[in-house]
């Protein structure tokens, strides 16, 4: 039976990267080494790191100035080494959910830190609007798309201060003016390749003015200056996060693959409203177009544990919603075909037929 893989992360990868991948183990363009035991300073692993930036940038059209740097410590790490390098006096961060709050928690060690909005009274199920950004403010962090609420921030908003944002869940799923961005981060483990490598693009001059002596390999200058090889960067990942942006590349780019994110998103959210057994958790205009969170209708709460398990024996994968929002969550992020999405609606539309 065919899979259908809705799993939130590490999540679903496109078939083409995973068999390129699998071969590179085995034997690099033919080289007779793996990928996994060559030098990361020889030519050959060289050859793959400036393709992987080469293909952000292009991808992406970041601007002049700005780094692409593939590191270690997953975007989590990135929760310290964000005000460890640019927190002086005080940061602002926006609370969008738990990924945001964890980021939050960790400026405090280092300095003010103003929550300018939260969503937490209503579980985190919108995005907060009319907010102010402190303009004394060393930065303004946000996590543009909310990975287990099914919440995104879906438009590059302007900042007095240098916009900071954990982009996860939502790299490449859309094109960005990364020019409104101080720095961008990301685990690659949603939408780009398998956990191990983070991806984080800096403007260059926002550093240097924390005031702070930052260790070596926690200070952004280390990695912009050695090219991300102060230390051995993690080789596969990094060769499996150039396979999906060559793959991306042939798909179209971002623009195209937000045209297919949004009429995926379109379709499921079509059914959550049209279905009388199930209703979205997310507010309308905050919905995020790659996780899609739905519980069952009141009337129907019974039948929740019952419809996880008919959707499991018909292939569906990961759809077991987060334990803080319940119910079920389908991410379909870039590498998930329409034709999945149209499988899990089948089954939704199956199950209502039946216990309606
Ligand atoms: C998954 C996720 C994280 C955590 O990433 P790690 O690489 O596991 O540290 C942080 N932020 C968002 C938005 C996520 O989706």
């Amino acid at each position: 039976m065919k899979k259908h893989n809705f799993s939130a992360g590490p999540s679903i990868l496109a078939k083409e990267v995973m068999e390129n991948t699998a071969k590179a183990v085995v034997d690099l363009n033919g080289t007779g080494l793996s990928v996994m035991e060559i030098s990361h300073r020889g030519k050959d692993f060289m050859a793959i790191m400036d393709e992987t930036v080469a293909l952000f940038k292009e991808l992406l059209e970041i601007p002049e100035g700005y780094h692409v740097l593939f590191l270690g410590g997953g975007a989590s790490l990135q929760f310290s080494m964000v005000p460890y390098n640019l927190l002086g006096k005080k940061a602002a961060y926006l609370e969008t959910g738990s990924w945001a709050k964890k980021a939050a928690k960790e400026a405090k060690f280092f300095g003010e830190t103003v929550i300018v909005a939260s969503s937490a009274d209503k579980n985190y199920n919108y995005i907060p609007k009319n907010f102010t950004i402190p303009e004394d403010a060393d930065y303004f962090h946000i996590t543009t798309n909310n990975t287990i609420y099914g919440t995104e921030i879906k438009e590059d908003m302007n900042s007095p201060v240098p916009l900071v944002a954990d982009m996860s869940s939502d790299i490449f799923s859309r094109p960005v003016d990364i020019s409104k961005y101080g720095i961008i981060y990301g685990g690659a483990q949603k939408n780009l390749g398998p956990a191990g490598v983070t991806f984080v693009i800096i403007r260059e001059d926002i550093l240097g003015k924390a005031g702070r002596p930052i260790p070596t390999m926690l200070d952004y200058k280390t990695h912009i200056d050695q090219g991300s090889m102060f230390n051995t960067p993690p080789c596969l990942p990094i060769y499996t996060s150039m396979e999906t942006l060559r793959w991306l590349k042939k798909m179209g780019g971002v623009r195209k693959m937000q045209e297919i994110n949004q009429h995926k998103a379109q379709l499921m959210y079509s059914e959550i409203e049209r279905n009388s057994l199930f209703v979205g958790t997310a507010e309308k205009d905050s919905r995020s177009i790659m996780n899609v969170c739905f519980v069952m209708n009141e009337k129907y709460k019974d039948l929740e544990a019952e419809f996880l398990s008919f959707a499991t024996s018909k292939g569906m994968v990961g759809i077991k919603g987060h334990r803080s929002v319940g119910g079920f969550r389908a991410s379909i992020y870039n590498a998930m075909a329409v034709e999945s999405v149209q499988a899990l609606i089948d089954v939704m539309q199956e199950f209502e037929k039946e216990h309606k």
